[in-house]
């Protein structure tokens, strides 16, 4: 079958592709540290895959309205609220299988060809795809190291156009773990109210954060009228295979995104839904738990690596990844990140996973048991030490 032409716009995620070499060095015996994949090793709360059986159970596997069900919409809406400081009408909420649709179809109800969106780079690569996939200009802003990979905002306002529709942020971070300030997040929500462009705020990490409380922009005056939240399930609740998430965004948006989740997947899974009911308004100990026991792994693996040779490594404040600058080691990223794997047997990303600015570093999740990160801490040692 001839494919349609955008089809060779369409982007992907590295991370399934390693995923699935590192399978197959499995399958041939081999034992690989898995430090790739971007998804909680957590199991599910308890109380929520209860709630799920019981919603099966009890009935909840027909299909629901597309923005989501009501109940669920309004304990989003309360916690929206709670979270970002301003009232927040069900009537704003989408609910949406994962928070990536909220991105896609967000972006589709909202730029036209030629559009101009700039996104972070290195970044989450499903930004810098969509938005060719749709027609749009993508328009890549460089997170530097030396800004601890914070968005530098002089820089945001040189790319800024007559035909800048969009500016996408992402706080905390995948793949560096920064996090944006409030200074900075100030300065970007100026640069949006004078050029009048649409913000969107991808805020999935928005619980995994070590230091204070996440901000967002939401709660600047003038803001949610022009911003989209993306923010879900997936990794707060380590609920990844679940497909919850959720967008906050003006109503008329709101409804514009329902009619494309009606013409695409009707609606987001009953019993998931009301199992994000129970999420959002029963105990959230797991929620710290996993954040503190992130937290000591982070500091292990940044400090792991700080010790290995030719590796240099900061301190992210959020998500559960480092990205450590790997350039002294003297091979392009792409090609470090397949001998890391196939000779010390520890999958990571390459830097440019995640945009061509990605080169000289590589992604590594700790999303892995403090075991498990050691050994590859001890094989990445052996292996730097060696090339
Ligand atoms: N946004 C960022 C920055 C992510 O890293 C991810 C997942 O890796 C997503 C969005 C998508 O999350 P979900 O699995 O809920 O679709």
């Amino acid at each position: 079958m001839k494919l349609a032409k955008r089809m060779s716009r369409l982007g992907t995620e590295t991370a399934f592709v390693v995923l699935a070499k590192a399978k197959q060095l499995e399958a041939q015996g081999k034992e690989i540290v898995h430090l790739e994949i971007g998804e909680p090793d957590f199991d599910t709360p308890p109380n929520i895959i209860d709630s799920a059986i019981d919603a099966l159970r009890g009935g909840w596997t027909h299909y629901g309205p597309s923005a989501g069900l009501p109940e669920l919409r309004k304990v989003v809406a309360g916690e929206v609220t709670r979270t970002r400081g301003v009232k927040v009408d069900p009537a704003e909420v989408v609910i949406t299988p994962g928070g990536k649709p909220v991105m896609f179809f967000a972006m589709l109800a909202l730029i036209d060809d030629g559009d101009e969106v700039i996104y972070p780079n290195p970044g989450f690569p499903i930004y810098e795809s969509v938005i060719n996939f749709i027609g749009g200009r993508p328009v890549p802003i460089r997170l530097r190291e030396e800004n601890q990979f914070r968005l530098d905002v002089e820089e945001l306002i040189s790319l800024v156009t007559p035909k800048t529709k969009m500016i996408v942020i992402n706080s905390p971070q995948n793949p560096t773990g920064s996090v944006l300030t409030e200074e900075d997040l100030r300065a970007i929500a100026d640069v949006s109210i004078k050029n009048d462009i649409i913000v969107f705020s991808d805020e999935i990490y928005s619980r995994i954060i070590y230091d204070g409380e996440h901000r967002s922009m939401y709660s600047f005056d003038g803001m949610p009228e022009r911003m989209i939240i993306l923010d879900g399930y997936s990794k707060t609740y380590a609920m990844t295979g679940w497909r919850l998430g959720y967008g906050v965004m003006p109503a008329a948006l709101a409804e514009q995104v329902a009619k494309l989740q009606t013409n695409c997947n009707s609606c987001t899974a009953s019993f998931s839904q009301r199992a994000g009911i129970s999420a959002l308004t029963g105990p959230q100990n797991d929620v710290g738990a996993m954040v503190n026991e992130f937290k000591k792994r982070r500091d292990i693996v940044v400090e792991g690596l700080n010790k290995i040779k030719n590796v240099h490594c900061l301190v992210p404040d959020g998500a559960f990844y480092v990205f450590p600058n790997v350039a002294r080691a003297g091979l392009k990223s792409a090609e470090l990140a397949d001998r890391i794997l196939n000779e010390a047997g520890v999958a990571v990303l390459s830097g440019t996973s995640f945009g061509s600015f990605g080169e000289g570093f590589i992604r590594i999740s700790y999303a892995n048991s403090v075991e498990n990160i050691n050994k590859a801490l001890g094989r990445l040692r052996d292996f730097f030490n060696e090339i």
